[in-house]
């Protein structure tokens, strides 16, 4: 009876320090802030188009500053998300929004999501035609919908029903992208192998913070992969794949989309460090470095205590950081 009693209170006492442990952890992150930017893993090999390369510096620059701005002032995690990657769909140098890559038949179809690690709402849209910003549209799933994902005719029936601003198909379309899907289909027409194989340029933005009451996001929007069969639904919207955040992590991919799929990556990453207890980088790494075939592209993600990790197994990946402590970086390759 006595050893019981004894185990008893020693089970209490180790509860009570595990709690104690757990409040200092989230104190010592209390008001702090971090936020990590990408614009698509795989897309140029260094010195390869040595014009576009400070123009996609100065972007990611910008869309940083807006983010560490809008953290140090307090706003939530999911509105900067939101307002960020708004930013880069309407920057027609990234793969998402304006700019975005076409499919075989020479449109665009966009895809998007949105997760809010305080609530695990979750919304995305596929394969949209006319609404010039997906990710706000993905964001109004979760508010006004009771669903998670919307796809095709109903997304575009909803964005009327919602009033979203609204574009022809062509708004989205560039002459970058048209000589890119040419290239691919010539690519493709010239070897009967390469016709199974996606051209591998990347360029989709996404966006995860966390925010200084200590609460996490993520962004993900795009418009696939380049000469995409029509309908091809690729990660981005699909959640637990290419976008996901809970109260532990939250995580935005980029790269072939199919492979993201296949091994669930970003709920993956959450679940190694509730189960396992990774860290944040061993988790990204995981899946990045050993789970998926070198080149398949990269991740961003960021922990409740502020860690950043963005592995990416690409020729480089367009990457920005910064958190309440200082650290401020905008990246494409190793530097
Ligand atoms: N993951 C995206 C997709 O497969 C493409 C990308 O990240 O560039 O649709």
């Amino acid at each position: 009876m006595l050893q019981l009693t004894l185990a008893a209170i020693a089970i209490v006492c180790a509860c009570v320090l595990v709690g104690c442990a757990h409040d200092a952890d989230l104190s010592r992150g209390g008001d702090s802030w971090a936020i990590a930017i990408h614009g698509g893993a795989g897309a140029i090999k260094k010195g390869e188009s040595p014009e576009l390369e400070p123009r996609y510096r100065e972007s990611m620059r910008r869309v940083l500053d807006e983010g560490k701005r809008r953290l140090a002032a307090g706003d939530a995690a999911m509105d900067v998300c939101e307002a960020l990657v708004h930013m880069l769909e309407d920057d027609e140098l990234f793969n998402a929004g304006r700019g975005a890559v076409l499919t075989e038949r020479g449109d665009v179809e966009l895809d998007a999501a949105v997760m809010d690690g305080a609530t695990l709402k979750a919304g995305a849209v596929a394969g949209v035609k006319t609404v010039r910003h997906p990710i706000s549209l993905a964001r109004l799933v979760s508010q006004r919908t009771s669903h998670v994902l919307l796809i095709g005719d109903g997304a575009e029936a909803f964005a009327t029903e919602a009033g979203v601003e609204r574009v022809p198909n062509d708004w989205f379309i560039t002459p970058r992208r048209r000589g890119q899907l040419e290239k691919e289909l010539q690519r493709r027409a010239e070897s009967k192998a390469a016709a199974a194989t996606l051209d591998t340029r990347f360029g989709t933005v996404g966006v995860v913070a966390l925010d200084r009451s200590g609460r996490l996001a993520s962004a993900t929007s795009t418009g696939g992969m380049t000469g995409k069969r029509p309908g091809r639904v690729g990660d981005a919207p699909l959640i637990g794949s290419g976008t996901y955040a809970n109260a532990t992590v939250a995580v935005s991919c980029t790269g072939t989309g199919e492979q993201f799929i296949r091994h669930s990556v970003a709920s993956g990453i959450a679940a190694r460090m509730a189960l396992i207890g990774e860290t944040v980088e061993q988790a990204a790494d995981h899946y990045i470095l050993r789970v998926l075939d070198s080149g398949d592209g990269g991740l961003i993600a960021v922990d409740r205590h502020g860690r950043i990790a963005m592995p990416y197994s690409s020729a480089g990946m367009y990457r920005a950081a910064a958190d309440s402590r200082g650290r401020d970086e905008v990246r494409i390759w190793e530097e």
